[in-house]
């Protein structure tokens, strides 16, 4: 099965703090499961909206996506919403893995706009962009999930 992956999930180096993510052994090792055992598409959103590595930690504050330093980045956030949901109609996929708490990727929790740590229910951009448009998302903790939804789909 066809599958959209943060690209930050994949190791790339293109999160704000330019740092990849990290999972505990078991979740890397079903991780490498699907992605071995699909073909993955890999994109930043953020990236792909024009940011660079690094950059400000962004947060969701009432529809605009702002840096710590009151930089308005939601075009940004926007083009790289979009780009993800092309990527996915170009390619019929169906599902994606997506980074969990990020103004773009997360897909049930964000950050609330303090830029304090608290998080909140909501969706990142890129993720309720794809979830609107009936891409199932998942996250890095849901991998048992996504591992079972892909098993079922086909
Ligand atoms: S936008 Fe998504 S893919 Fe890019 S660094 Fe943030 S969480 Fe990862």
């Amino acid at each position: 099965m066809k599958i959209l992956v943060s690209s930050c999930l994949l190791g790339e180096n293109v999160r704000y703090d330019s740092k990849s993510s990290i999972y505990s052994i078991e979740d890397l090792q079903l991780f490498n499961k699907i992605i071995l055992e699909n073909k993955v598409f890999s994109i930043c959103p953020e990236i792909s909206g024009g940011l660079l590595t690094p950059r400000e930690p962004a947060e969701i504050i009432k529809n605009q996506v702002l840096t710590k330093t009151n930089e308005n980045v939601t075009k940004e956030f926007i083009k790289g919403s979009i780009d993800s949901l092309n990527l996915c109609k170009k390619e019929n996929i169906k599902v994606a893995l997506l980074k969990a708490k990020s103004p773009s990727c997360g897909n049930n929790k964000i950050y609330d706009g303090t830029f304090s740590g608290i998080l909140v229910d909501g969706m990142g951009i890129t993720a309720k962009l794809l979830i609107e448009n009936n891409i199932k998302v998942f996250n890095e903790k849901q991998l048992k999930d996504l591992y079972d939804f892909i098993k079922n789909y086909s």
